[in-house]
């Protein structure tokens, strides 16, 4: 049976609770054990799909097709461990499948609380499937004290109560703030933290405490005094330069020691940090640098692109260099030339996105980087508008655009065809899909993973090493396969197809140094230690360009 590990936080937000959570799955993987982690979420949205990236940042497909929270995407960046669609749930979530029992009359007519209906639902939650694991990770989201994550702390408690003594562990990160003026580190909020936790019936076993600088020892024992821990359970988590350098840093800290420690597993296994070693080597010592534009949309909030971003710097790790992303906002060539703004770039990136406003700025860039042979690579909606550049400046469809911005009425009658379409009928493995434009916005996209196959001899069949492959969905509209042979009378391949022939995949110039537009999300599974192979040799097509600019 798995050994639960329950990570919490306290004091502020943001401090790097996911990041702590997959360092940790990666160090008791480097020590020979099975993880799986896990998140969940207080918000009432049934899942982050229909939030906004400008809001809460990415949304993280797995390949069971389920929208989740971005931290999904650091657990797997970390562990190589693909998430599922049960690894990620809220308090709408929950709340939703608690209200559709009490509707079929599940709960035979008891009133239905919080406690038990809705804790148990949550304890279900964390169960499923964690008799595959050596350890099961649980982050819970937001901080402890707000009002939306009491029952999540509640459930907690249930669960270990109710498992057998030394099954769960909780670990409770918080921050020390560091007072200029008397050059000391605070314990206090820690204190009152641990004690807030305390009083809902948790005890911390493992602090981990962001700071600017290490922790001396007269501030360690007192942490370990005032919120009774092991003083050897007080874990430093200092600034980093890179997220990659974690593993390596807590377990310089003594984390995964600790973890071991408070499951008394002794002798614990000697852990192999080759991968991690290896990965720190490339990101510290680089040999040169590149520099991509990303045309986005979501541009002012670094999180929505979160693994756009991450996937470019495994790119550079796989090339030994540096790459230097920087986000154009895609609206500023309605309004102005795009090639004082792009000029000077060794790629450009055009990342996924929704809805019509900053698109003509998008099928610029794809122009520009079309007609000045610049490296490019398309994702979702990026694929999409190179092919309405292509279609409307090489194959003369003067009209090529997406139904999804396109006017319903020029739609609705037969003599408008956009090249890109909302698809309505499809195929999962053996059945069907069906969709209707006027379906509720949440879950009505082809998400997850599907399998594609590459023509041999194209671009993507060699930078891929293979002509079949599985990548990760989430988009409404299509590229339309009538309009295949004119654009490939232009140079346009479809070089990737999905397995029934119907639905272009991947599309490439053939007569350019790298211009690939992809229906799907590379970027969602590449990893620092397996950086995807699109985007090492995007970076590498950068960098190439780098010595001609
Ligand atoms: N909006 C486009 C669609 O739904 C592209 C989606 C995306 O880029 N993820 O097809």
């Amino acid at each position: 049976m798995a050994r639960f590990v329950f990570i919490t936080g306290g004091v502020v937000s943001s401090l790097g609770k996911g990041l702590a959570s997959a360092a940790l799955g990666a160090l008791l993987q480097a020590r020979g054990y099975t993880v799986r982690l896990r998140k969940l979420d207080p918000y009432l949205n049934v899942d982050p799909g229909t939030m906004s990236p400008f809001e809460h940042g990415e949304v993280f497909v797995t390949d069971d097709g389920a929208e989740t929270d971005l931290d999904l995407g650091h657990y797997e960046r970390f562990t190589g461990v693909a998430a599922r669609g049960t690894d990620s749930v809220s308090s709408g979530r929950i709340y939703s499948n608690v209200l559709e029992k009490e509707r079929r009359g599940d709960y035979l007519g008891k009133t239905i609380q919080v406690i038990p209906h809705v804790t148990n639902e949550i304890k279900d939650f964390i169960d499923v499937g964690a008799d595959e694991v050596d350890f099961m990770l649980c982050e819970i989201g937001g901080t402890v004290g707000d009002i939306e994550g009491l029952p999540f702390f509640e459930a907690i408690r249930q669960f270990a109560q109710e498992k057998p003594r030394g099954q769960c562990l909780f670990m409770h990160l918080t921050l020390l703030p560091y007072i200029k003026a008397s050059g000391e580190l605070k314990t206090k909020p820690t204190q009152h933290s641990v004690k807030e936790l305390r009083s809902i019936g948790l005890a911390p076993d493992i602090l981990v405490c962001r700071s600017e600088g290490p922790i001396p020892k007269k501030e360690r024992e007192k942490l370990a005094l005032f919120c009774n821990v092991r003083a050897d359970a007080v874990i430093a988590a200092q600034d980093l330069k890179s997220i990659y350098e974690a593993p390596l840093a807590y377990h310089a800290e003594g984390l995964d020691q600790a973890v071991l420690d408070a499951f008394a597993i002794s002798p614990a296994p000697r852990p192999d940090l080759t991968r991690w070693e290896d990965v720190v080597d490339r990101i510290r010592a680089p040999e040169g640098e590149v520099r991509v534009a990303v045309v986005g949309k979501y541009t002012q909030l670094e999180d929505a692109y979160k693994s756009i971003a991450e996937a470019l710097t495994h790119g550079g790790m796989a090339n030994r260099v540096k790459v230097r992303a920087e986000w154009i906002d895609s609206e500023t060539f309605d309004r102005e030339d795009v090639a004082p703004h792009l000029e000077g770039f060794h790629a450009i990136l055009v990342p996924g996105g929704f809805g019509e406003r900053g698109t003509e700025g998008k099928i610029k860039a794809a122009q520009y980087a079309r007609e000045h042979k610049v490296p490019y690579l398309g994702i979702c909606l990026g694929m999409q508008m190179a092919v309405i550049e292509a279609a409307r400046n090489t194959a003369d469809l003067k009209d090529a655009a997406s139904e999804e911005f396109a006017d319903i009425e020029a739609v609705e009658t037969d003599d408008f065809t956009p090249v890109v379409y909302h698809l309505k009928e499809w195929v999962k493995g053996n059945a069907k899909v069906t969709r209707k434009k006027t379906d509720a916005k949440g879950g009505t996209m082809r998400l997850g993973a599907y399998d594609a196959v590459l023509t041999e001899g194209s671009r993507v069949a060699e930078v891929y090493g293979t002509t079949s492959i599985e990548e990760r969905h989430r988009h409404r509209y299509e590229v339309d396969i009538r309009f295949r042979e004119q654009l490939e009378d232009q140079g346009l391949c479809f070089s990737g197809m999905s397995p029934d022939g119907r639905l272009p995949e991947i599309v490439e110039w053939s007569d350019h140094p790298w211009f690939i537009g992809v229906q799907f999300h590379p970027e969602l599974k590449s990893k620092p230690f397996a950086p995807h192979p699109l985007f090492a040799d995007f970076v590498r097509a950068a960098k190439d360009q780098s010595r001609l600019v």
